[in-house]
């Protein structure tokens, strides 16, 4: 791919709409991705600062071994909004200024290529500002709800509260440059991003 500047391209949608089916075939593809729950991630490995803060605020979610129960985590805060709060302001926002230096970095580097910004929280952190362009992954809600629960073996409400606790589909469609719908085959998924990866090399040339 000849590209002349180096696009910067926000990928997000709901859980399960494919965003990580999406990175994972832009990874195949070569391109650069920048994984969001990755970085979270290793904030909470054992032993971080961060993980001190955690136990002083949300107490006993750790396994024996020391390390973040991550499930007991996420079962507080889906259920405690000013829990959440807590944890968006310790884990959240250090990830989001991470990659806004990370993003700084590359933008100084003005190397050519496309660099994928692999975000659940894009929009509701304000990171779509500062990309060249923002792609929201879409599909139905039947669809999200059968697909994670084959994923992750869970019941339907479990999904549900997830999504509902997340921001909807209709607010983040306002915001996007680009809406690609999974609702179909993982060989359309595919072909849909193909032609927006076609379209980014022309632009460039
Ligand atoms: P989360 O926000 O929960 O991490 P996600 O948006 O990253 O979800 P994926 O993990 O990519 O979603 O997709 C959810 C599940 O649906 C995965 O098991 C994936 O393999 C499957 N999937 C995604 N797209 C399709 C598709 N077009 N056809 C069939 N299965 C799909």
């Amino acid at each position: 791919m000849s590209l002349n500047k180096r696009r910067i391209i926000g990928l997000t949608g709901g859980i399960g709409s494919g965003k990580s089916t999406v990175a994972d075939y832009l990874r195949a593809k070569g391109i650069s991705v920048i994984d969001a729950d990755k970085m979270a991630k290793s904030l909470t490995d054992k032993d971080t600062p961060i993980m001190e803060k955690i136990k002083q605020s949300f107490g006993n979610v750790f396994f024996e071994d020391g390390s973040l129960d991550r499930k007991k985590l996420a079962e507080i805060i889906f259920s405690d909004m000013d829990k959440k709060i807590i944890l968006e302001d310790l884990i959240t926002k250090k990830v989001v200024d991470d990659i806004i230096i990370k993003i700084d970095d590359l933008r100084k580097e003005n190397k050519e290529g496309i660099t994928i910004i692999d975000a659940p929280l894009l929009f509701e952190f304000g990171l779509n500002e500062i990309m060249d362009e923002n792609w929201l992954i879409t599909a139905n809600m039947e669809l999200r709800i059968n697909r994670v629960m084959a994923r992750d073996s869970v019941i339907p409400e479990a999904v549900i509260s997830r999504i509902k606790a997340q921001m909807t589909d209709f607010e983040k469609a306002e915001k996007a440059d680009i809406i690609i719908d999974n609702d179909g085959s993982l060989e359309e998924l595919h072909k849909k991003i193909d032609v927006l990866l076609e379209r980014l090399k022309y632009e460039s040339n």
